[in-house]
């Protein structure tokens, strides 16, 4: 059951900062409410005080900037940005990741901002961002910084927000001009699951076929979204043939520590984190 709680509205990021710093431990952000509130239902989390940014709109929109890249506001909804001709335009991989959420009915509530500070390894967002190189965009009682995703998401349900900061948004520098991007989501259950796998590819290859550029990144095996180095470094300067590529998925599968749960064994996840990659890599690579 929900406990009573105080709902403070700010209307500014500074405003809400200032909230979470008087009120520590005892205060929740709340943007979308779709997990917050799930686990305020459950019990999970009790605040005395919940930070509302819903009035916050400095948070919202998604832009290009002068330098080519694509700024995207913490509060914009997964639909906005699955929809977005903006978003489209820098990656349409990226449109088609967050068109593959849920529902439509969570897609117009779910904000990316909370999506990434919630940090379920299942989420789709974070391994398509990865692959295209995402910053997020971090203000808090300190300095403003801007870190690699990567670096946000530090375990299960774990990121490394220090307390009273606030995700404001993402950045995603201009891609090389030729990337190819791809999602891939495995889903054997129903259409609106959490992914069993999700392996998202980002790749350059120039006019020879040989590989001048990759990023690989699968989410749901591992307590974070898994960036596969060793797949990365595996291809890189090469021309990449059905050998090369089952090699390097093997190495993507290997980065993998994947839990037994409703959707599979570890074992099983392993093996079509494997077979998940091999499709991305083809993707990007032919
Ligand atoms: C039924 C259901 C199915 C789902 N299926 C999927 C799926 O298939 N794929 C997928 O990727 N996701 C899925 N989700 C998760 C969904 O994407 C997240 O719940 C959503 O993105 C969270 O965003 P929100 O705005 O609702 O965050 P909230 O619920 O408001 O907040 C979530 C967490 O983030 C914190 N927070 C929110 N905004 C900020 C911010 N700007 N800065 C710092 N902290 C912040 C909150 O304090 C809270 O801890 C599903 C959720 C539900 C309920």
């Amino acid at each position: 059951m929900t406990s009573t709680y105080d709902l403070h509205m700010p209307a500014t990021a500074r405003e809400a900062i200032d909230l979470l710093a008087r009120h520590g431990d005892d205060a929740h952000v709340m943007a979308g409410g779709t997990s917050l509130v799930l686990m305020m239902q459950q019990g999970l989390i009790r605040p005395a005080h919940v930070v509302s940014l819903h009035k916050v709109s400095e948070l919202r929109g998604i832009r290009s900037t002068a330098d080519g890249s694509l700024e995207i506001g913490a509060l914009a909804t997964h639909r906005e940005i699955e929809r977005s001709p903006l978003v489209r335009a820098h990656s349409a991989m990226l449109a088609e990741a967050f068109a593959r959420i849920a529902t439509v009915r969570i897609r117009e509530q779910a904000t990316l901002g909370g999506n990434l500070a919630h940090a379920d390894p299942a989420q789709d967002p974070p391994p398509a961002l990865i692959a295209v190189g995402a910053l997020v965009l971090i203000q808090g009682p300190g300095p403003a910084r801007e870190i690699p995703l990567e670096d946000l998401l530090v375990d299960i349900f774990t990121t490394s927000l220090e307390p009273g900061e606030l995700i404001v948004g993402v950045r995603i520098p201009p891609l090389a001009a030729g990337t190819r991007a791809v999602y891939l989501k495995f889903l054997p259950r129903t259409e609106d699951d959490y992914a069993t796998v999700s392996v998202a590819a980002a790749a350059v290859v120039a006019g020879d076929g040989t590989v001048r550029q990759l990023r690989v990144a699968l989410g749901a095996v591992g307590a974070t979204p898994i960036r596969a180095r060793a797949a990365e470094a595996a291809l890189l300067g090469l021309k990449a043939d059905e050998k090369a590529i089952k090699a390097a998925a093997e190495r993507a599968a290997e980065a993998t520590d994947p839990i037994a749960d409703g959707r599979g064994s570890a074992g099983y996840k392993r093996s079509m984190a494997r077979v998940f990659t091999e499709r991305a890599l083809r993707a990007v690579l032919a």
